[in-house]
């Protein structure tokens, strides 16, 4: 459908990011529930270009481990909607005619024929649909049990039976990127992989806000923990691998409650903390407290880069803790964990 902000209804603040805010909308034409992400950048052709460029590629990623991508609507300095709308066969410069965006899933200013221009946007241009803007709202699928950062919060940990569902669903998210687009997610984290009280879990947060948001090193460290691996802090050759060390820090904080190398609040310590990562050995989980199966996969995911595996390697040992919980089903078990955060609420 072809999205347009005046037809978005706000419903709550989902939560608040580096690069922008997330908000829980119902498109009302399609009395759709959505999550729309606002992210700010730089009033410039260059960004533009590259945002659409990215934008263009979230439209055609389609996974059940991935989260959908509606659309996305530029926005000017004052937050106006610069809704003029792109048919998907428009000819703009900034659009590759043979690229097309199904669905009129990108909006912005563009010099197509059928353009309406808005009362109430003053700085709207219509020679080119980079320029007046400095911002994108960003809707996607709304999921209704939230991140794991929220739901550690709400459970203090997570149970291994969990996170090996919740891990092979991450595992295949990234290697759908991967092969079938070449894109490495680079941000994966707990706020970045949500539930649904359908059972499923769903990545977020790559594309569009992962240029955004790791566009220097400086911002990646801003605020939170870092699940950047010693390779990437180093500069080196940054592969899909880094994305498996992430996933390994990650199963520590859920499996623990802790996120490994402690918090980071100083400025010293953040140069503390890459430094660790670079040189000290990599964390590991006590093997008295949780399965070997769960330390030695996190071990794996936690190898300098080349002993360290690929996704589709981790889903593809023949046993492993992805395997131990073969014989539960997934949908069933994740369905019950959100019935559990949902009772919590309460
Ligand atoms: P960072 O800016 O470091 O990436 P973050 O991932 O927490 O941190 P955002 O991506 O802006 O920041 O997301 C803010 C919060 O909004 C998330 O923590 C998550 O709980 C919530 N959220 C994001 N996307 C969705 C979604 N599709 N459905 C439901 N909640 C979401
Ligand atoms: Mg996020």
């Amino acid at each position: 459908f072809h999205l347009r902000q005046q037809d978005l209804l706000t419903l709550k603040s989902l939560g608040e990011g580096q690069s922008g805010t997330v908000t829980k909308v119902l498109h009302v034409p399609s009395n759709k529930l959505m999550a729309k992400k606002q992210i700010m950048f730089e009033k410039n052709f260059k960004v533009q270009n590259q945002i659409l460029r990215e934008l263009k590629i979230l439209n055609e990623v389609h996974h059940s481990s991935i989260i959908e991508f509606y659309g996305a609507v530029f926005i000017d300095s004052a937050g106006i909607s610069d809704d003029t709308e792109t048919n998907g066969s428009s000819n703009n410069d900034t659009t590759e005619k043979e690229s097309r965006i199904p669905n009129d899933a990108v909006s912005h200013s563009s010099s197509s024929d059928d353009k309406k221009i808005p009362s109430n946007n003053t700085n709207y241009s219509s020679e080119n649909s980079g320029v007046n803007s400095n911002g994108v709202l960003i809707c996607m699928e709304y999921m209704d049990c939230g991140s794991l950062d929220h739901i550690l919060k709400k459970l203090g940990f997570l149970k291994e039976v969990y996170l090996s569902k919740i891990t092979i669903n991450v595992l295949q998210g990234l290697n759908y990127l991967y092969s079938n687009h070449k894109i490495l997610h680079r941000d994966i984290k707990p706020s970045n992989v949500l539930l649904n009280s359908r059972g499923e879990i769903k990545l977020a947060d790559f594309g569009v806000s992962r240029e955004l948001n790791n566009n220097s090193i400086a911002d990646t460290f801003v605020g939170t923990s870092t699940y950047m691996s010693p390779e990437r802090i180093q500069g080196d050759v940054y592969s899909i691998k880094g994305d498996v060390w992430s996933v390994g820090l990650m199963l520590i904080e859920l499996s623990t409650g802790e996120f490994p190398f402690g918090k980071k609040d100083t400025p010293n310590g953040i140069l503390d903390l890459l430094q660790r990562i670079v040189n000290e050995d990599p964390p590991s989980l006590p093997r008295t407290k949780f399965s070997n199966e769960l330390c030695d996969f996190v071990d794996l995911c936690l190898k300098r880069q080349n002993e360290r595996p690929t996704p589709l390697e981790l889903l593809d040992l023949p046993r492993s803790f992805l395997t131990k919980y073969q014989n539960e089903e997934s949908g069933p078990l994740l369905r019950h964990l959100s019935r559990k955060l949902k009772k919590l609420k309460k």
